[in-house]
């Protein structure tokens, strides 16, 4: 096998496979360096959705990256579909969060307000009472008292979302390597060498998205990633016929049928033990909402780690002491996969992160910088 690339990314997740087949689609010829089946996998745990509302409340820029990746899907849907001959079971006609009492909805509707300040109207949402929300989805139970609904929210099989990435990045001459852990970087002369369980690999660009990884690697370019595990707990019941209109942030239903219901979030350290404890306020906030559910068998669950930074939003970063270094990681790499495949591609092939995403970098954690 060769040893010099254009790129190698590092990480086959979500946000590795998005850039590296963004990068491959623009020509270049890349390598990607996957661990092994036993680590943490957020990309294989996660609950698929492509969600808009709630997003950026505090943080400007990341509501305008979450609109932009929203914006974008449909033409990665395209895409990758037409490469793939397979469907990725998207869809974008809205979703809405639920409210169990009236405390809920009043800081819902305080929430979006501001998320509605911060893009000047561009976001589109409306707060629903629940007559109005029975409307939409009929079968509520009488704890709800209303929620919000807002058109740019979908869903996504994400697991196909995977294969497809895996399959198109592979069609584009990408190069994939499982088992190859990154243990060392070295950088000289505007070129990496990255020192993997496969091998010594060089390339003048290197990209780093190895997720909760990304904290140890990340300094060996002179970079921070203080990122930190937080579990999700996820329950899926049997297949059942069209339950659920549109996906909810806590409850959708699959193309195939089954019912998702999520989601936990744990401090827990490295943990992915299912408990019954969380599981059962997981079900019942979920029949609360929907009565008809307790009607219904769970037949798997599973717990997944997200990735996250100090204040849950994404970090981007390129090194200064290592030009062509770059680390990202992030918690919606679903939601975010198109606007990482098509922007950050086409940034990272520039040498550069742009203006947009320099709100980004992990220097904003740095007091000295305030
Ligand atoms: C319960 C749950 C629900 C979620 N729901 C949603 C949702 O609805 N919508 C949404 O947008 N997002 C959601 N997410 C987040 C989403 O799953 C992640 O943002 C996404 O999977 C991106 O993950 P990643 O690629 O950064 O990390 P991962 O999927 O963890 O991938 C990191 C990869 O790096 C590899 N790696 C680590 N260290 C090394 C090394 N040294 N060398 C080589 N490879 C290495 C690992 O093997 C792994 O394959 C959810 C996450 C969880 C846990």
């Amino acid at each position: 096998m060769k040893t010099n690339f254009d790129a190698i990314i590092v990480g086959g997740g979500l946000i590795g496979l998005s850039v590296a087949y963004g990068l491959a689609r623009r020509g270049h010829d890349c390598l990607l360096l996957g661990s092994s089946d036993t680590d943490f996998k957020a990309a294989r745990g996660n609950f698929g959705l492509v969600w808009v509302q709630g997003k950026g409340a505090g943080f400007p820029a990341y509501a305008d990256w979450t609109m932009r990746s929203s914006e974008l899907w449909p033409e990665l849907r395209d895409e990758l579909q037409e490469r793939n001959d397979r469907s990725l079971a998207l869809e974008q006609d809205g979703g809405i969060h639920i409210c169990l009492s009236e405390e809920e909805f009043e800081a819902r509707k305080a929430q979006l307000e501001t998320l509605y300040s911060h893009q000047n109207g561009k976001f589109k949402y409306e707060m629903l009472d629940r007559k109005a929300l029975l409307e939409i989805q009929p079968g509520l139970g009488p704890d709800v008292a209303g929620g919000s609904w807002c058109p740019h929210d979908g869903h996504v099989n994400p697991l196909y979302l995977l294969r497809s990435l895996h399959n198109c990045f592979l069609k584009r001459n990408g190069q994939l390597l499982h088992d190859a852990e990154v243990f060392d970087i070295n950088h000289g002369e505007g070129v990496f060498d990255v020192f993997s369980r496969k091998g010594k690999f060089q390339a003048p660009c290197l990209v780093l998205a190895a997720g909760l990884g990304n904290r140890k690697l990340a300094p060996l370019i002179g970079l921070k990633q203080p990122v930190r595990p937080q579990k999700g707990q996820i329950l899926v019941t049997q297949k059942i016929d069209k339950l659920i209109e549109v996906p909810m942030t806590l409850l959708r239903q699959t193309a195939e049928g089954s019912i998702m219901i999520g989601d936990s979030k744990e401090e827990v350290g490295f943990d992915v033990s299912s408990s019954i404890d969380i599981m059962a306020q997981i079900a019942n906030r979920a029949r609360r909402t929907l009565p008809i559910l307790e009607k219904q068998q769970v037949l798997r669950s599973w717990a997944a780690l997200r990735v996250m930074s100090p204040d849950g939003y994404p970090m981007y970063d390129q090194s200064e002491s290592c030009p062509g270094g770059f680390a990202i990681t992030c918690h919606s790499g679903v939601t975010l996969a198109a606007a990482h495949c098509f922007d950050m591609a086409a940034d990272i092939e520039a040498g550069n992160l742009g203006v947009g995403l320099q709100a980004f970098t992990e220097r904003r954690f740095d007091v000295s910088t305030h």
